[in-house]
């Protein structure tokens, strides 16, 4: 099994994305162990690509991206400052009154930056949360303020423009740097690019982000291979049954790889080339079965994600979205960095 991630294809989308918002810093999002492609990896490259500013989830992550990056690199942390959390050498981004008065208490002079809610409801301040402390926050001068686009992904949303009206509204005048874009904000124009973006997914050459290069590809080691009659099954309960004489390839990957057992008899296929071999009944823990009858060999691996089959792809026939099908791939991958 083998995860190839092409970091050079990584850096050309954080440049491109960065370039579409040339008055603005780029930040990278590189949450969730950089999308399940490695953090270190990943943000040592952006590093090196001109990058300094970062986002996390949570501290505990923050603070192992801290013992890899330079000092210069600023490593902020999206879920704020929560109770007993030793966040030295990293920048919290404070979501309520509660954290904001934490943080000021446990690390005064420290940086610090401040999200606000503009009607995602998930994390940040709403106005009059906001209205109360926002003197005083001002006062301690935050690094940024930022919000978070619920519907981004979608150009025509009406919660587009309501949200960067309550931006607007919110920050006007405020005199500190301001982001507001992840991957899809940037792609909504110039109004939502502000101080900084945020882009994650695009990134990793995922969606919204039409024009990515692709940074992913997985082959799966082949184990065996067996002809089945007319009749046959495949896998467990006998979803699928042979239609007439098959060639089955049994594949060394499954649903603890990250293949997700939604994806069983979804029509989703392994590649040879650019052949498709269909994936057949269900998907098991550590396997999967695939109709290879289309080959007149089987090489000893196909492929998963490949240009025949992009992340989104598969993600469509999972019923959900390519950051899943990222962040689910599994720890038994060897991963390589070209
Ligand atoms: C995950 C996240 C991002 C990055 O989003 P993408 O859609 O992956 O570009 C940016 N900002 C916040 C607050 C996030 O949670």
């Amino acid at each position: 099994m083998a995860l190839q991630i092409d970091l050079s294809a990584i850096v050309t989308n954080w440049q491109t994305l960065a370039a579409m918002a040339p008055n603005a810093r780029a930040a990278a999002v590189v949450k969730a162990d950089a999308y399940g492609l490695g953090a270190d990896r990943v943000a040592q490259a952006l590093y090196d690509a001109g990058a300094r500013d970062f986002f996390v989830a949570l501290a505990s992550e923050g603070r192992a991206l801290r013992e890899t990056l330079p000092r210069d690199a600023v490593i902020n942390i999206l879920s704020g400052h929560m109770a007993g959390q030793n966040l030295s050498g990293l920048v919290p981004v404070l979501n309520s009154t509660e954290q904001f008065f934490r943080d000021r208490a446990m690390r005064p002079g420290q940086p610090f930056a401040i999200q606000l809610d503009t009607g995602m409801n998930r994390l940040g301040l709403e106005a009059a949360e906001w209205a109360a402390i926002r003197a005083e926050a001002l006062a301690a001068g935050p690094a940024f303020i930022m919000s978070h686009l619920a519907c981004a992904d979608e150009p025509d949303h009406p919660a587009n423009a309501a949200q960067l009206a309550a931006f607007h509204q919110m920050t006007d005048g405020c005199g500190v740097p301001r982001s507001l874009a992840a991957t899809g904000g940037i792609l909504l124009g110039p109004q939502f690019h502000f101080d900084m973006i945020r882009p994650g997914v695009g990134i990793y050459g995922g969606m919204p982000f039409a024009d990515a290069q692709p940074v992913v590809t997985l082959a799966l080691d082949v184990i065996q291979t067996r002809e089945v009659q007319a009749g046959e099954f495949c896998g467990y309960s006998a979803t699928w049954t042979a239609e007439g004489p098959l060639r089955i390839a049994t594949v060394a990957a499954g649903y603890a790889d990250g293949i997700l057992r939604s994806l069983s008899s979804s029509g989703f296929s392994l590649y040879a080339g650019q052949t498709a071999c269909p994936v057949v009944g269900r998907i098991s823990m550590d396997l999967m079965t695939v109709d290879v009858t289309a080959l007149a060999t089987v090489p000893a691996q196909l492929d998963l994600i490949c240009p025949e089959q992009p992340i989104d792809r598969l993600a469509d026939y999972a019923g959900t979205i390519g950051y899943e099908i990222l962040t689910s791939l599994g720890a038994r991958y060897s991963r390589t960095y070209i």
